[in-house]
């Protein structure tokens, strides 16, 4: 097994209640499955800020045929979904990179000039992010050739290979695509939050047009009905336009917007309901196909209802439109789907941690009045995954804790997942010293590299299965997200942080047998801390501040830590050599402090304090010290990394017999990043271009 020393990243998204926690490792893995290759090549490609992983599926060739099956077809629905999220992204994103397939598939001139370069760099930009918006931190890349190489370029396409409208001339597309591409002023964020504009107008994405962020609020309040213990998500599957002057709904469904990919998706799924391990879960797919076909979210919920309750059946899938993050309302869920089966032998930690979820609400230190009584369902595994795509693909989450819904999750749980082979595989592929530039101490170093990686995975599990589901809200305040609004993402994630904080030093874990030492509880802290003030400030660039809600919610922790604990030096900022450093001197007030910042966005939360959220998420959860992000950032260079991660996915081949039916599925691993793009391009590519 070899050792490798890395550095800890926040990968990316998430939304109101619960959450797709996207994280990075800082240590090395230690899993050794038994299919697991250690020849494996995890490094696939490197480009502008991004690295592009592979991971491996180990144990897919030990389940029966039936299992396999049954992946394959959700494969085949979650690829079928694709062209969905670009859509979604911006309303240009699919004749974007329609155009450039089409150039890659068809240029001819010298691909080794450096304009050319330009463009290909940008290709993959443009698929790694879905689209051609930077897929964290939001705002527009434009490509680094001349509009006039890339005009070239498409002019000397066979122009039955691009994307024109009816009767368009390929001079008039590249007059019309071109500003869309290189223009800075033009749709400049996917997605923008910032107070005192219109973040429906402001924002790219493709939820919504022509109507304003007050047009939308009130349509939707028309909706939702106060008091309303069931509340259907209103707008979460469709689009909002303005015709004859009135705001209506374009559904995403069979025969509706998007239909060509969901018919596909449909397809597929009915194939899975045939080979189900058991019969709720092919009464929950049977529930998501109905879904699909009708549109209707009164559906979605009986889908979710019956989701949870899939927990026999070894194999799984997320696959909808479930995050809401990426629309600045919280609204309007992003296609997603993920595709796994269960590690077995993983999902014993998790499930011991999800086992003692009333003593965790119990011993919280929330206010009495904030704790739920019975903490209902949460079920909790570590999984294998075999594919995602969408809004999890190509930069995925480690974790993913659903259905959203709150009256879902509080009646009848939640499902929080693990995603164990991902999470091996960035600890496999990540580059040394980074904790050696970054920590303070070699002992601090060394119980990062010894403890690191359990600490990690201990924290996700803890944020995902008893962070997210804790605490209630106290009648008659309504959701989060009408509450909290903008802050609530970043406020629902600092919660869900803090509950694994408060814990993860406890003695109880070491008793329950999660943990060898409180040694990993303190490693955690570490690595909180010095991510949290230091190090996370690797993925924003020079005179920036944080958008992200994941990372404003760990800058929020931390500074406020840092700052509550100054009378008593809890934590510590050193100088050396020019270089900063933050020490933990106290970990039992630490501890104390998480505590008391956990009971106040409890209490945030519960109470519905707009106001109170809004202060703590300013104050410190956003504003970057710019000095302290330049030395940082120099230091960073000096390490070879990327800041941005994402995957290659697997490939499933089926083999079939004369009758078509399947006798066997295999896994293949590609590694050519480009190659699976213009692959699932020709392959999965099922919806018009909207414009
Ligand atoms: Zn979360």
């Amino acid at each position: 097994m070899k050792y490798t020393k890395i550095f800890c990243i926040a990968l990316a998204a998430t939304l109101a209640v619960s959450c797709t926690e996207k994280k990075p490792q800082e240590t090395a893995a230690t899993a050794t499955a038994e299919t697991k290759k250690d020849d494996f090549n995890y490094i696939a490609d490197m480009f502008a800020d991004i690295k592009v992983l592979r991971y491996q599926v180990p144990g897919f060739d030990a389940l029966s045929l039936k299992q396999k099956e049954l992946l394959y077809y959700l494969y085949e629905a979650a690829l079928s979904g694709r062209d969905i999220f670009y859509d979604q992204n911006f309303k240009h994103n699919l004749t974007i990179r329609r155009t450039l397939e089409a150039a890659l598939n068809g240029y001819t001139g010298d691909k080794n000039a450096e304009d050319w370069k330009k463009l290909e760099e940008y290709a993959k930009r443009v698929f790694f992010a879905n689209g051609i918006h930077h897929h964290y931190g939001n705002d527009k890349f434009i490509p680094a050739c001349t509009p006039a190489f890339f005009a070239t370029v498409v002019k000397g396409l066979d122009s039955k290979t691009l994307p024109l409208n009816n009767g368009e001339t390929v001079d008039d597309f590249v007059a019309r695509i071109s500003p869309i591409m290189f223009d800075p002023k033009i749709s400049p964020k996917k997605v923008d939050k910032s107070p005192n504009k219109d973040i429906v107008q402001a924002s790219a994405v493709n939820f919504y047009e022509g109507v304003t962020q007050k047009e939308v609020e009130t349509f939707y309040a028309a909706m939702e009905k106060k008091d309303d213990l069931e509340p259907i998500w209103y707008g979460l599957n469709s689009k909002v336009v303005k015709e004859n002057g009135k705001l209506v709904e374009k559904t995403w469904k069979v025969g509706g917007m998007y239909g060509a990919a969901i018919e596909k998706m449909v397809f597929w799924l009915e194939k899975a309901v045939t080979v189900a391990e058991t019969p709720v879960q092919k009464a929950t797919l049977q529930k998501l196909v109905d879904y699909y076909k009708t549109g209707d979210l009164r559906k979605f919920d009986e889908y979710n209802m019956s989701w949870v309750k899939d927990t026999e059946a070894s194999v799984d899938a997320v696959n909808g439109f479930i995050e809401v993050y990426d629309d600045a309302l919280g609204k309007k869920g992003s296609f997603e789907s993920v595709v796994s089966f269960r590690d077995m032998e993983a999902t014993k930690r998790i499930a011991a941690i999800a086992s003692q979820a009333q003593w965790f609400e119990d011993n919280s230190s929330i206010m009495p009045e904030h704790k739920k009584k019975n903490v209902v369902g949460i079920t909790a595994k570590v999984i294998t995954t075999v594919v995602e795509s969408g809004a999890s693909g190509t930069s995925t989450p480690i974790g993913i804790n659903l259905p959203n819904a709150d009256w879902i999750r509080s009646k009848y749980g939640s499902k929080s997942v693990n995603l164990g082979n991902i999470v091996d595989a960035y600890s496999s592929a990540a580059v040394g010293g980074m904790l050696e530039e970054f920590c303070f101490t070699p002992e601090e170093a060394a119980r990062a590299k010894e403890h690191g990686t359990l600490a990690g995975k201990l924290h996700t599990d803890m944020h995902e299965v008893i962070g997210h589901a804790s605490g209630i809200i106290n009648p008659g305040i309504g959701s989060p997200k009408e509450t909290l609004k903008n802050y609530a993402s970043t406020l629902e994630e600092a919660r869900a942080d803090l509950v694994a904080l408060y814990y993860i030093t406890n003695q109880k874990l070491v008793d329950m047998g999660v943990m060898p030492t409180l040694e990993v509880g303190k490693a955690e802290f570490d690595s909180y801390i010095r991510n949290g003030l230091i190090t996370q400030l690797t993925r924003i660039e020079p005179g920036k501040d944080i958008e992200e809600d994941h990372m404003r919610n760990r800058q929020l922790v931390a500074g406020w830590a840092y700052e509550k604990g100054k009378k008593d030096n809890v934590i510590e900022k050193k100088v050396k050599d020019g270089k900063t450093y933050f020490v933990i001197n106290d970990y039992e007030k630490l501890r104390v402090l998480f505590g008391e910042l956990l009971k106040e966005i409890q209490r945030i939360k519960s109470e519905g304090d707009f106001e109170g959220g809004k202060k703590l998420v300013e104050t410190y959860g956003v504003k970057v010290d710019q000095a302290l992000l330049k030395e940082v950032l120099e230091r960073y260079k000096k390490l070879g990394d990327k800041p941005y991660k994402g995957f290659i996915q697997p490939r499933l081949v089926a083999t079939k017999d004369a009758s078509g039916k399947i006798t066997d599925v295999k896994v293949e691993y590609p590694d050519n990043f480009l190659g699976q793009m213009l692959e699932y391009g020709k392959n999965y590519s099922f919806l018009p271009n909207y414009n």
